[in-house]
């Protein structure tokens, strides 16, 4: 939403401006060392402390600007304050770089060897973006370190970079972290030296209300649930529930054949005073879902594909990950044009774990993609932007509003992305009269080199077209061209109708629409008339080329009656069914910035919501796909 483009000619030459005299300074025998302190966390500021080994001259000092997974310039420098740097308890001046608002200079004083740096992040964002949107809260707080961390500019990699990490926790507080802990007491952990990068990819979770559970313990590497939450009673997670992440644990190792972590950490915050989103990382996952997930079914539910999606990133995006997106450090731009598969496969595959591991049902993946598939078939943005320009302009479309968003199209790379991958796999399945599919690519591709520790092997496109050719020989190059850069106003439907099913709306909503509508109080009226309206009457979006467009309704307009009457989104349900098979418009009173109008809807064919059909005949490759891999997973 607050989206600030920066001139990338100023970050391009931040390294080449800096004359960097401290280079190898922070080696793994000599690390910079940071504390950082969470015991005012819930007052929303975490205080750090560092020491920075230098040598005397001039030295650029950098915060992480492009942070990996956001795919965007998001670092949150603005929440940066209380910064002194000081040598020998002289406090040193330093100047910010007037373009790269990342970089700091200053010069060392002869016989300083270490600089002592305080800061401040101020945890004051509201409760939505990414990992800098809002992250604690009286009882719980989400530690980032690239919210904390300066280090010396001049390293060709950020991995080149140790780090000595500590935290200090709030008394009584429990964590969780993918990093290892090597002393300390109950309220301050010492944790080994990493590479800053690992660093920066392992963040650590902690509250008051903190439960943790191994997974699939028969597994090694250990893989571990960490969850903290608001109250108490939101930990009480049944044992299905338990059981379906472990199975997700044995269905990856099945699909993956490899896993590329020593261990593995969900770091879940069940919170409502937190932004809600997923953020991968080699070796533990920030997923953050609304305070009663775990105790209310339709929350659940939509949170269905979250863990079994940032898992699937440490494999597919974390190990393997596109060329553009592997800088190698922080300040370089990153490039989004593979995004469709970094996201868009990792979208496709967190759902069918979903379903392969139980967590959810195949009826209700059936009806996420029913839901899905429909509302891209209904954007008419499809017709001026192809899906490639989604992802390639990935870092324009993250924090855009819904208002009209069907004509600019967001970041549909993720929810293309399983249609596409959905159609790459029944294609495999089809060329291959079922001996082969997608499984057999993803077992070459993601499990290249066996078990390893977290790394990256970079890949591009060329890459992953010989990677299906592999598989089985094909106009794969063709085949996905074609789809990234379509400009039909239609969703590609192929993988649907090849999984032996069909798209079709019927006046009732399926079990994830309904699921929706109970937690976010939309009802999505988009397939008929083309809105989708809150309980209040408020229009969140209309679709071009709707009837809602042909009577002029618009996004934040506010309905206040139907047909006369008070509105209710039941109210606006009936009147859609009842218009059915007459010819009088609907008409609505609407309340627009101030102003009211008397609109009339022509609209005759009754609700319409999506579903999944089975085609009677043909092969139900669809199916196929969702069963476990594993007897494990079977047996549960
Ligand atoms: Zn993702």
């Amino acid at each position: 939403m607050h989206f600030r483009l920066r001139p990338l000619l100023g970050l391009m030459s931040a390294a080449a401006l800096s004359v960097v005299s401290s280079i190898q300074a922070q080696t793994a025998s000599n690390p910079i060392k940071i504390t950082a302190d969470l015991t005012d966390a819930p007052r929303k500021i975490i205080h750090a402390q560092m020491t920075i080994p230098v040598s005397p001259g001039p030295l650029t000092m950098l915060y992480a600007k492009w942070i990996p997974g956001e795919h965007m310039p998001d670092g949150p420098i603005d929440n940066l304050a209380g910064l002194f740097i000081t040598a020998n308890g002289q406090q040193l001046t330093w100047t910010r770089d007037d373009v790269n608002m990342y970089a700091i200079r200053m010069t060392v004083p002869e016989g300083v060897t270490q600089l002592d740096v305080k800061d401040d992040f101020l945890a004051t964002a509201a409760a939505n973006g990414f990992s800098a949107g809002a992250s604690t809260s009286a009882n719980l707080a989400m530690l980032s370190w690239n919210e904390l961390v300066l280090y010396p500019a001049g390293h060709a990699n950020d991995a080149d970079i140790y780090v000595k990490p500590s935290v200090i926790l709030p008394q009584g507080w429990q964590y969780g972290t993918a990093l290892t802990k090597t002393g300390g007491d109950a309220s301050h952990v010492d944790f080994a030296p990493v590479s800053l990068e690992q660093l920066i990819d392992s963040p650590l979770l902690s509250g008051r209300y903190f439960l943790e559970v191994p997974l699939a313990p028969e597994v090694t590497p250990k893989h571990f649930l960490d969850i903290a939450s608001d109250g108490p009673e939101d930990l009480k997670l049944s044992p299905d529930t338990i059981t379906g992440y472990s199975n997700l644990v044995r269905e990856t190792g099945a699909l993956y054949q490899s896993r590329h972590y020593e261990s593995y950490h969900f770091l879940v915050t069940a919170s409502d005073q937190v932004a809600h989103f997923g953020l991968e990382h080699h070796q533990s996952s920030d997923d953050r879902v609304p305070e009663k997930t775990f105790v209310d079914d339709n929350l659940l539910l939509l949170s269905a594909d979250l863990l079994p999606h940032e898992f699937t990133h440490s494999w597919n995006g974390k190990y393997r990950r596109p060329a553009g997106l592997a800088t190698g450090n922080y300040e370089d731009p990153m490039k989004g044009n593979l995004l469709w598969v970094y996201e868009g496969l990792t979208d496709y595959l967190g759902n069918v774990l979903a379903a392969r591991s139980k967590i959810e049902t195949a009826s209700q993946y059936r009806d996420y993609l029913a839901s899905t598939a429909a509302m891209l078939d209904y954007r008419p943005g499809r017709t001026w932007r192809d899906l490639q320009d989604t992802a390639t302009a990935a870092q324009l479309l993250y924090e855009t509003v819904d208002a009209w968003d069907n004509w600019r199209r967001s970041t549909d790379y993720y929810q293309e992305g399983d249609l596409v991958w959905l159609d790459v796999d029944t294609t495999i399945r089809e060329l291959t009269k079922d001996k082969k599919s997608l499984n057999d690519f993803l077992a070459a591709f993601e499990g290249l080199g066996g078990n390893t520790p977290p790394k990256v092997v970079p890949y591009t496109f060329d890459d992953v077209v010989a990677g299906l050719t592999a598989v089985v020989p094909y106009d794969w190059v063709g085949f996905l061209k074609e789809r990234l850069t379509s400009k039909s106003p239609h969703a590609p439907m192929g993988g649907i109708e090849n999984g032996g099913y069909k798209l079709v709306f019927t006046d009732q909503p399926n079990d994830i629409t309904q699921a929706r509508i109970s937690a976010t109080g939309i009802t999505p009226e988009w397939w008929s008339i083309g809105i989708n309206v809150t309980t209040d009457g408020r229009i969140d979006d209309v679709l071009v080329g709707s009837p809602a467009d042909k009577a002029k309704l618009g996004p934040g307009m506010q309905i206040v009656a139907v047909n006369g009457r008070q509105f209710s989104s039941a109210l606006l349900s009936d009147a859609i069914r009842d218009a059915k098979g007459n010819s009088d418009p609907i008409t609505l009173i609407v309340v627009n910035t101030g102003t009211y109008k008397v609109l009339a809807l022509d609209y005759h064919d009754g609700l319409k919501y999506p579903h999944l059909v089975r085609v009677d005949g043909t092969p139900d490759r669809l199916d196929d796909i969702l069963k476990p891999m594993t007897e494990g997973t079977k047996g549960n």
